[in-house]
């Protein structure tokens, strides 16, 4: 018997009509002679709703208790689902993910799991249920509080469950049918990926790919934890990420090695925004204190772009992107410390998006760049910041030239379906 961990994102669970459909295929399971724990989200667009009720309420809630808020979005499923399984005639016991032994880090808002004791859903598995645990919460070692992962955060719930649990495998259910080489959502065109890397999931995932977290790749990484991302509303075979190439049955062909693309895809991300800190004096030290107050505040940034400095003044600009929601901080962090740091202004820009084309390819074909400026430029589109990494490169454009780009760059690498058109089954793209 195996033990297999499932994962059902929130556009999967939506309504009671959702709920009833998931839990017949978890018990589909059970009964195909698993072991299944399954990790819930919160229904439909849920945590936006209660993070916008939040801001109705105060503009900058308090870490604590938006992460108190947004928690019990995901115990209204696990308990619903708990309910409509048992309905089936299957045991089953919800657990939040304190109770189900996720212990972070005090960070709220976005703690880290640091731990996974996952006694009482072992205990439970064993005793014949089906256990549900609450994605996306956990709880923090020193203070004792409830934390939550960052969005999108159960699906690094159920990866870290996955390995502390030693599962066969991670299923992470959504709304489209796998991986795809674009967001299916923007190019009607993209393809389904059979098998991807960690590597290049990771490089996806960093740049907005939002249908897996980064962090959750990350740590199926660290513990080789394959993961299946597919489809709740159909049965079809999904997108394999692991380290090892899929090996497909065929029966024309016998086994064939599915083989890691050139390029796997292109990224797109409008959750940025830029700031620039203008007249910073040219001299050792400086970027270092931008930088270093930007760390104090907690702030992870992305790219970074230093402008050649003005002889005449001896002034530069530096640029750096972050998530828009840490804008506020951010800016209020470095006006604090105009003084000590010595620029002369900071401009705001939350109007941008990013483009990322991402493949193993990259790293010996040095025609992609040139290929990749090409058609962007074919599609007018002007290009503000650049970063590269060995296997993906990145733009910064307007955020409103974004779906085009994204096309043209699908387009111009071959990446085109000539077949059937990607399904996006449910939810809103929020
Ligand atoms: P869930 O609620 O199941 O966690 P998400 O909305 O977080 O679902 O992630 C699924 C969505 O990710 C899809 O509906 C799709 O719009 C988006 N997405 C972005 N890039 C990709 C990609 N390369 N392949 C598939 N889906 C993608
Ligand atoms: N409900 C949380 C979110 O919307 C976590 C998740 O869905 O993974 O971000
Ligand atoms: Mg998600």
């Amino acid at each position: 018997m195996g033990l297999v961990v499932q994962k059902y994102g929130g556009s999967s669970v939506a309504d009671a009509e959702g709920i009833k459909r998931v839990a017949k295929r978890i018990v589909e399971a059970k009964q195909n002679g698993n072991q299944v724990v399954a990790v819930v989200s919160a229904m439909g667009d849920t945590t936006d709703e209660l993070i916008d009720l939040a801001e109705q309420v105060s503009p900058m809630p308090a870490g604590r208790e938006l992460d108190m808020l947004l928690t019990a979005g995901e115990r209204i499923s696990m308990a619903l689902l708990a309910m409509a399984i048992k309905k089936l005639g299957h045991e089953a016991q919800s657990f939040t993910g304190s109770q189900a032994g996720v212990i972070t880090d005090s960070v709220h808002n976005k703690a880290r799991i640091i731990d996974v004791t996952p006694g009482r859903i072992k205990t439970s598995v064993d005793e014949g249920n089906i256990a549900i645990v609450a994605g996306f919460q956990g709880v923090s070692q020193d203070t004792k509080d409830i934390t939550t992962l960052g969005r999108g955060g159960s699906d690094t719930t159920a990866v870290a469950l996955a390995a502390a649990l030693d599962a066969d495998v991670c299923e992470i259910y959504t709304d489209v049918d796998g991986v795809f080489t674009a967001d299916p959502r923007v190019v009607k065109k993209a393809r389904k990926i059979d098998w991807i890397s960690f590597e290049d999931m990771l490089e996806l995932a960093a740049s907005g790919s939002k249908v897996l977290l980064h962090r959750c790749v990350e740590y199926a990484r660290r513990y080789n934890i394959p993961i299946h991302v597919r489809s709740s509303f159909s049965g079809l075979q999904g997108t394999w990420v692991s380290s090892e190439p899929l090996v497909q049955k065929s029966q024309q062909q016998g086994d064939k090695q599915v083989e890691q693309a050139l390029i796997s895809g292109v990224a797109h991300d409008t959750s940025e925004a830029k700031v620039t800190v203008v007249g910073v004096p040219d001299k050792p030290g400086e970027a270092a204190s931008i930088f270093r107050t930007i760390a104090d505040a907690e702030i992870n940034i992305d790219m970074v772009v230093q402008n050649v400095s003005a002889a005449s003044t001896g002034l530069t600009d530096i640029s750096f992107t972050l998530p828009k929601t840490e804008g506020r901080k951010a800016i209020d962090a470095l006006e604090k410390n105009k003084a000590g740091i010595g620029f002369d202004s900071l401009r705001y820009d939350d109007q941008i998006g990013k483009i990322s084309l991402v493949g193993a390819g990259m790293k010996t074909n040095p025609g992609v760049t040139a290929d990749f400026f090409t058609a962007l430029s074919d599609a007018g589109v002007n290009i503000e910041l650049i970063s590269t990494s060995e296997i993906r490169i990145s733009v910064v454009t307007r955020a409103d030239d974004v779906p085009e780009a994204v096309r043209a760059v699908h387009s111009a690498f071959g990446l085109d379906s000539d077949s059937d058109e990607a399904v996006v089954y449910g939810g809103t793209g929020r």
